[in-house]
């Protein structure tokens, strides 16, 4: 059975452990700082170095360092099975198309403060059947996310990967879901493999600011004096589809990408 992780954050720390199968990471950030509290499997030695590229080396995994968008979100097409450990609505809403659309079972993880919640998505409902497209609610910058919880809802993510790997998937204790007649994409209506994205996301319990598109990596890279598949310079990641700026705010943020990277 192949798992697609997606997500090396707090929750991913706390599920990851816990897989022994056949694995393949992907994850969009980098390890600072601060993350060293709640995410256990990174050591100070890993600061400034790309989430899933230190986990994939640690544990075995093949991995790639990458943002899901509706592009490379086919990096999810040979799983048998997808962990969602994301910190945010938009890329929940991306997977679960893709893989409404591809008959791909996966499992929704979310943590916000002490509350958390497991669901997985492999029948007749979805997970926009259930979440509809809000802002403004508590996410994680804003309350923080609590170790224990975390701990226990990475037990009870790997227990469901266990079920599913045997076949048991049909005998956990769930809430019983609903399709919501209402839903697009039961209805086959996919807005976010179709490209709808938000510009700028600033990333949850971190300073950095993401930026998408708008820029020729080729001629940044040059300019900069970069190299590889993706480099750091100053304040800046830079990848071929995305830049990372850390910053206060996202006023500061956007006035450091227009000046280095151009608009
Ligand atoms: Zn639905």
């Amino acid at each position: 059975m192949k798992i697609v992780l997606v997500g090396c954050g707090t929750t991913g720390n706390h599920v990851l452990p816990h897989l022994h199968e056949d694995v393949f990471l992907i994850d969009r950030d980098i390890v600072e700082r601060v993350n060293l509290e709640r995410q256990p499997l990174f050591s100070p030695a890993d600061i400034g170095k790309a989430k899933a590229e230190v986990l994939g080396k640690k544990f075995g995994f093949s991995y790639a360092v990458a943002d899901l968008d509706c592009e490379s979100i086919s990096l999810l097409a040979d799983a048998d099975l997808v962990i969602e450990c994301t910190d945010n609505l938009e890329t929940r809403f991306l997977i679960n198309e893709y893989c409404v659309k591809n008959k791909i079972p996966w499992i929704y993880t979310g943590i916000v403060g002490k509350r958390g919640r497991v669901m997985k998505v492999d029948g007749d409902y979805c997970f926009r059947c259930v979440f509809s497209e809000v802002k403004g609610l508590d996410t994680c910058s804003t309350v923080g996310v609590d170790l224990a919880a975390a701990q226990e809802l990475g037990n009870i993510a790997a227990e469901e990967v266990q079920r599913k790997s045997r076949g048991l998937w049909a005998n956990g204790s769930w809430v019983k879901i609903k399709r919501n007649e209402d839903c697009p994409v039961c209805h086959g209506r996919y807005a976010y493999l179709e490209g709808k994205k938000e510009k700028i996301v600033k990333f949850c319990g971190s300073s950095r600011y993401q930026f998408k598109g708008n820029f020729n990596f080729e001629d940044v890279k040059e300019r900069l004096h970069g190299s590889g598949e993706w480099f750091v310079h100053k304040d800046f990641y830079v990848f071929k589809d995305r830049v990372l700026v850390k910053a206060e705010n996202e006023k500061e943020a956007k006035k450091k990408f227009t000046e280095v990277i151009g608009m």
